[in-house]
């Protein structure tokens, strides 16, 4: 069977915040608590190894370090998603981009995890420079890019109803409808892309927030949407890399302040049928394991490509 990914991007409720542009961000309240074990429940209902991208200056925190210990220990891969969740990552210097990845590193090591070798930004964008400290830091693999077209529709999941204006350039990088759906090697670095999958050809999203949204309209909608874009995957030979988050779990109480984000209406019950739902049907046309393992079973069948990078 060809391998697909699962991941788990371990935004906290203060990242959303600070995404959306709220200053309440700024006293860091958490959900990590409440979602990990319910996530973690999910994954070993359906025998899962999944990769946990975290935050570093969540695994700096006594629940951040918790989870990143319950994560190891039920044998998930831990990975690197940044140490401040910073949206705008991709402004900044090539030391300060250093600096963030090298604290955030520090923080999942101190909280008990192996040195990470994934990386995946806050924003879903990457620059040379960023791909260049990956491999000098002996990373194997970035798994920041989200291959659509649908640029408004794609930061509507973190910047829905922000008021700045800002969000523009959220998504910087290259051109998405030319970005590749299906992992490569980045000529130069040779370090290995993986892509948050979306539906190939139509390139529109696959994961949880997306479906939740479905969801809302009509149960059956979101499933024949999601087993739509599975026969898509095997029919074009696309190895999927599906993109969770804590919100897929959580119900709107239990992430206060985030009612602006698409899926919080649905109770938390609700949501862990449908992703659990979502995992048995992707277990049954693919070999599921983590993004590392993922890169790993296709590394000797990549192809390096050229990719213009702007920024
Ligand atoms: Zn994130």
């Amino acid at each position: 069977m060809r391998p697909a990914s699962v991941s788990l991007d371990l935004d906290n409720l203060w990242a959303y915040l600070k995404t959306h542009g709220d200053p309440g961000w700024e006293s860091r309240p958490s959900f990590l608590a409440t979602a990990v074990p319910r996530l973690l429940d999910v994954f070993g209902e359906h025998r899962l190894t999944t990769t946990v991208f975290v935050v570093g200056a969540d695994a700096e925190r006594d629940d951040g370090a918790q989870a990143v210990r319950d994560v190891v220990a039920a044998g998930h891969e831990v990975a690197n998603h940044s140490w401040g969740h910073e949206p705008w990552l991709h402004r900044y210097s090539r030391s300060e981009l250093e600096a963030e990845l090298v604290r955030a590193e520090d923080a999942i090591v101190a909280a008990g995890a192996p040195r990470p070798v994934g990386f995946r930004g806050p924003g879903y964008s990457v620059t040379p420079a960023l791909l260049e400290i990956l491999a000098a830091r002996g990373y194997r693999y970035d798994a920041s890019t989200l291959p659509t077209w649908i640029g408004p529709l794609a930061r509507a999941y973190h910047n829905r109803t922000a008021a700045r204006g800002a969000a523009d350039d959220l998504f910087g990088g290259f051109g998405k409808v030319l970005a590749p759906n299906t992992p490569f090697r980045w000529h130069g670095t040779g370090l290995v892309e993986l892509p948050v999958t979306t539906v190939p050809l139509l390139r529109v999203p696959i994961h949880g927030a997306y479906l939740l949204q479905l969801h809302q309209i009509s149960p059956r909608l979101a499933r024949g949407y999601f087993r739509a874009a599975l026969r898509l995957c095997l029919l074009t030979g696309t190895t999927p890399s599906l993109l969770l988050h804590p919100t897929d779990v959580l119900s709107g109480a239990e992430a206060p302040g985030m009612e602006f984000f698409p899926g919080m209406a649905v109770p938390s019950a609700e949501k862990a049928a449908l992703l659990g739902w979502v995992l048995s049907v992707l277990r049954r046309h693919f070999d599921v394991v983590g993004t590392g393992e993922h890169v790993d079973r296709l590394s000797g069948l990549l192809r390096e490509r050229r990719t213009e990078l702007c920024g």
